[in-house]
């Protein structure tokens, strides 16, 4: 069992009270490294959503000044930095990723509400038009949306709610909130520390439990304009359908299926720093990493040399042990996907450059999951089509610039792309043909605070991170006044 002074309350969180579910019914929580209880958390289901709504739609009408609500933002950040071991510790136990790594999501957390706290104030002042028109000056208020769901998913415990909530809280809309159910303890942590700070009540609600109940809650409530949530593509589509009715505002971060190109004139040994840093965080379960690699034919066998040589060096193993590069797989779920496309690859003529064979990989005796390199892949096979989440590499060679973009492309998913090349000018025309909103330029890495990042086609809609996150939170009121 986990022990932790953020973990004082295994509870839900309504109008400034740690709760237990109604029913009294718990969820567990394992360590997917050793299949060991970390503990055991409330189950919450449609009841205690809709007190959790009723108590944020009262705080919405008391929402305290933009420098009140900065130094909140400040305040978390402090204390995320401060606290990083801890909370990276409990993140790394209910998620497997390595405990160093774990610190680096709680600094990239922090680094949301580092960013929020320094824009909330511009960012949600008055704006008067320079033109008088129609008699009128005009003025454009930024008012908070209302009362915000956020629904989250496991990969990013503490990262996926900063993106979120700092926005939000910068906003000034309370919220009410859904971990995964494979992690919510980082997420009590964080409330941990938001109930320490005196937030009006009713200003952040956790609840923790049955994902269909509580989404529909959210969903249906009038009182919720507006819902944020990361995760799969097919819950996405789900929410939309339950967005009709409200014609209720999203903000959806789905799935992604990354093209990572490598150009016959790229520097291959930083393509291939770029592919790890990038492929195995999180043991490559996140929807921004590389899922196909195209390399040109002419570099291949010298970019598939580079990458196995790297790959081979990285251990896998307890995220709290010394050494570990990467952990577990976060469940049997999640192994027996990354074990299928790995298998279909091989039965349809891909080769096995460095990893073991399926047949001798089992969830049942462990949750890890070698890095593997596949070579001759082909578009049509599973690791191309859908996204692994998974320490797999799949190898694939083209020949020139216009069919790469066309291969890059062929997917109904536009959420990050990256390219290698030395000449700027041919990697930027690339990119410009590339329908992926991150497309990364000799660099593996993922979004940053300062700017916005979110998804094109059926990768999701709005934007997180920089000054468009916050306005996803803000509805303009426009104000003509013809009195001046
Ligand atoms: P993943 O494959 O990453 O688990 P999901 O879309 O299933 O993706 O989960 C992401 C988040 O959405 C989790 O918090 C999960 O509990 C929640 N979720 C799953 N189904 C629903 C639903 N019907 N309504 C609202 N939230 C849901």
């Amino acid at each position: 069992m986990i022990r932790s002074n953020f973990l004082s309350h295994l509870a839900g969180y309504v109008n400034d009270q740690w709760i237990a579910a109604d029913t009294g019914k718990r969820l567990d929580v394992f360590n997917p490294a050793t299949g060991e209880k970390l503990a055991d958390v409330p189950f919450m289901g449609a009841a205690e959503t809709r007190r959790a709504i009723a108590c944020a739609q009262r705080a919405l009408d008391s929402v305290p000044d933009a420098a009140t609500r900065r130094h909140w933002l400040e305040s978390i950040r402090d204390k995320l930095l401060e606290q990083q071991e801890e909370i990276g510790r409990i993140l790394c136990l209910e998620h497997g990723k390595p405990w160093k790594e774990a610190q680096g999501e709680v600094q990239y957390a922090a680094s949301f509400f580092d960013y929020y706290a320094k824009v909330v104030e511009t960012g949600t002042a008055p704006e008067t038009l320079p033109d008088k028109v129609k008699g009128c000056t005009w003025t454009l208020y930024k008012r908070p949306v209302g009362v915000v769901g956020l629904i989250t998913p496991w990969n990013f415990p503490i990262a996926m709610i900063a993106k979120k909530i700092a926005p939000a809280l910068a906003a000034g809309c309370p919220s009410v909130i859904k971990p995964a159910p494979d992690t919510p303890l980082t997420m009590i942590a964080l409330f941990e520390i938001m109930a320490s700070l005196g937030l009006p009540k009713g200003m952040v609600n956790l609840v923790i439990g049955d994902a269909v109940q509580i989404g529909a809650e959210l969903m249906n409530s009038p009182q919720v304009t507006m819902v944020s949530f990361t995760g799969s593509t097919a819950t996405g589509r789900l929410l939309m359908q339950q967005a009709t009715r409200q014609v209720k505002r999203l903000g959806l971060e789905l799935g992604g299926n990354a093209p990572f190109i490598v150009l016959d004139d790229a520097d291959l040994d930083a393509a291939a720093d770029g592919l790890m840093n990038n492929k195995f965080r999180g043991a490559g379960q996140t929807c921004v990493c590389a899922n196909r690699v195209y390399v040109q034919k002419n570099v291949y066998d010298a970019f598939a040399q580079k990458v196995v040589e790297r790959v081979g060096k990285l251990k896998v193993g307890d995220g709290m042990k010394e050494g570990t590069d990467i952990g577990p797989l976060i469940n049997a779920n999640g192994f027996a996907k990354v074990k299928g496309h790995l298998a279909d690859a091989l039965d349809n003529g891909a080769t096995l450059l460095l990893g073991k064979q399926p047949d001798t990989l089992d969830a049942a005796s462990s949750l890890l999951f070698p890095p593997t390199v596949v070579g001759n892949v082909d578009d049509t096979m599973r690791c191309c089509q859908e996204e692994t989440f998974g320490p797999l590499i799949p190898l694939i060679s083209f020949d020139g610039d216009d069919e790469v973009v066309r291969r890059a492309n062929d997917t109904e998913f536009g959420l990050a792309a990256y390219v290698f090349g030395k000449d700027r000018a041919r990697s930027q025309r690339i990119i410009a043909r590339l329908h992926f909103g991150h497309c990364a330029y000799n660099t593996g890495t993922g979004p940053a605070a300062i700017a916005p990042f979110g998804g094109m086609l059926s990768s999701g809609i709005g934007r997180e991170g920089g000054k468009e996150g916050l306005l996803e939170y803000l509805e303009i009121q426009t104000v003509p006044d013809g009195s001046q």
